[in-house]
């Protein structure tokens, strides 16, 4: 419907699954100008609702769809700020070591944040638990509180907070309190006044009831000063209410079996016609077409997180195999990767955009897939490759190594090949490795694949984990953990 990124997969898979437990789980999302009215058959069910924002209000209309191929019930929020057919309008930049995004955009979701509630209330519908994801959502607790001074609507109401990424954590001058609505009483803004700034992720971690990210080693990173983004001591602060549970993926739309964007179906079966999707993507974009040449495949956000500048140009001169890239992002790695591909044609191929039909036709095609980030929060592309019985070359972080079983010659749980140092030349070697054992024994290689499709990365386990935290929020008391100082 509407994605930039992981988070998209996971608005749209994680309710499915909860769905299917039984919960009556319903999604907020901005009605974006991308989001096709007719397709997806949208109903107006709130023709106008006032929203405090600044010292104003301004009009929304609320609109009810259903997330495809589920019965989960979706509200979309209609309003001039969510026209546009991008998720963010402004750009994206950095404070200090992390990103924020232009304050329209921080505006636009805490108004989005607020508007969601607002139309909590004019349906009568009393969540017990609001999920806030990242920091866009963040604000939730805290206008929860705000709104409860009023008139009690939200008191039973739980937050349970889920970090994607703490590298963006939406910053911005305190003026946003007024322009949110927010109580400026409330401690948990002093906390954060350090700069005088306000800092979204910041509220979310210390306002909301329980937290959770995105992986188990995540959940464990983030409280050293190296992976903490410099929110680790507030993290500390809430270790005792902090877990990790790993993303699914939607085995459903990610089936090799059954994908209508990609030109050969296989499973597990008849895995050889996999190749044929090989020649298919080469054909596509030109590069020499060869059945037995290793092809590897790269799909990503181009930003520093990603770990591209290990993909060297002597990486790329010395592998003995293909390279697929398909991303877009930040300007100075996509001339570095275009500059790659002017230099090598033939083994080098970059695709400068987001392109969801390219992405599983590489996915379909590729042998290996790398992931060489600095740090993964969960990472699904390693474990949408090993769907399609792509081999991820990964470093050993995050969600990645939750997921990521390293061949290291025994086979029984092996599921790909990790790398710890950040380097470019801990990376070359672990490619290097993949890629031998790739030519030299096509049944190891045959084992791994499969190994790869045996895993399951449905979301009804995480879904399971969610529904324990969300009861777990429920036997909290009423005003829960969320007295701070
Ligand atoms: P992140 O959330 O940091 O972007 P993830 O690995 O968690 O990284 O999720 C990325 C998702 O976005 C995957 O579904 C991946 O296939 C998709 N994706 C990333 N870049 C592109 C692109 N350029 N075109 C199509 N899909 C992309």
């Amino acid at each position: 419907m509407a994605k930039a990124g992981g988070l998209g997969d996971v608005v749209g898979a994680l309710p499915k699954a909860l769905k299917k437990m039984q919960v009556d789980v319903r999604i907020f999302l901005p009605f974006y100008g991308s989001i096709d009215k007719r397709s997806y058959r949208c109903v107006k069910v709130i023709d106008v609702l006032e929203v405090p924002v600044d010292s104003r209000w301004e009009k929304i209309s609320v609109w009810q769809t259903k997330l495809p191929r589920s019965d989960v019930c979706v509200y979309l929020i209609k309003h001039k700020f969510f026209d546009a057919k991008n998720i963010y309008t402004g750009r994206r930049y950095k404070v200090g070591n992390n990103y924020t995004r232009t304050k329209i955009d921080v505006e636009r979701f805490s108004f989005f944040t607020q508007s969601a509630l607002a139309a909590c209330q004019a349906l009568n519908f009393q969540p017990a638990v609001v999920h806030a994801q990242d920091w866009h959502t963040a604000l939730a607790a805290d206008m929860i509180k705000t709104r409860n001074l009023a008139d009690n609507f939200f008191i039973n109401t739980k937050v349970l907070y889920t970090i994607h990424n703490l590298a963006n954590q939406g910053i911005t001058s305190p003026e946003i309190i007024r322009y949110a609505k927010v109580d400026p009483n409330f401690p948990i803004i002093k906390a954060d006044a350090k700069n005088g700034d306000i800092n979204f992720m910041v509220q979310g971690i210390l306002g909301s009831d329980l937290i959770n990210t995105v992986s188990r080693r995540y959940a464990v990173e983030i409280l050293y000063h190296y992976q903490g983004a410099g929110l680790d001591n507030i993290l500390r602060q809430r270790k005792k209410d902090l877990t990790g549970i790993l993303n699914g993926i939607d085995t459903q739309a990610f089936d090799p079996a059954t994908d209508k964007f990609i030109k050969y179906n296989y499973s597990a079966k008849d895995l050889f016609k996999k190749q044929n999707n090989k020649i298919f993507l080469q054909k596509r974009l030109g590069l020499p077409q060869d059945k037995s040449k290793c092809l590897v495949g790269f799909i990503s956000r181009l930003v520093w997180q990603k770990g591209i500048e290990l993909i060297t140009d002597t990486l790329v001169k010395n592998a003995d195999c293909q390279f697929v890239f398909l991303g877009s992002g930040q300007k100075e790695y996509e001339d570095y990767l275009a500059r790659l591909a002017k230099k090598y044609p033939n083994k080098f191929n970059v695709n400068i955009k987001f392109d969801v039909v390219l992405a599983q036709q590489i996915y379909a095609a590729s042998d290996m897939l790398l992931v060489p980030s600095r740090f993964e929060p969960c990472g699904l592309t390693q474990m949408i490759a090993m769907r399609y019985g792509s081999v991820p070359v990964a470093r050993r972080t995050g969600g990645l190594a939750d997921t990521i079983n390293n061949y290291n010659y025994s086979l029984k749980r092996a599921n790909g090949f990790l790398f710890t140092e950040f380097s470019a030349g801990a990376l070359a070697k672990i490619l290097n490795k993949a890629v031998n054992l790739y030519y030299s024994n096509p049944d190891k290689w045959l084992k791994l694949q499969k190994n790869c499709l045996r895993q399951d990365f449905s979301w009804e386990r995480s879904a399971r984990q969610y529904l324990a935290v969300y009861k777990k929020l429920l036997s909290l008391d009423c005003q829960g953990n969320l007295e701070m100082s």
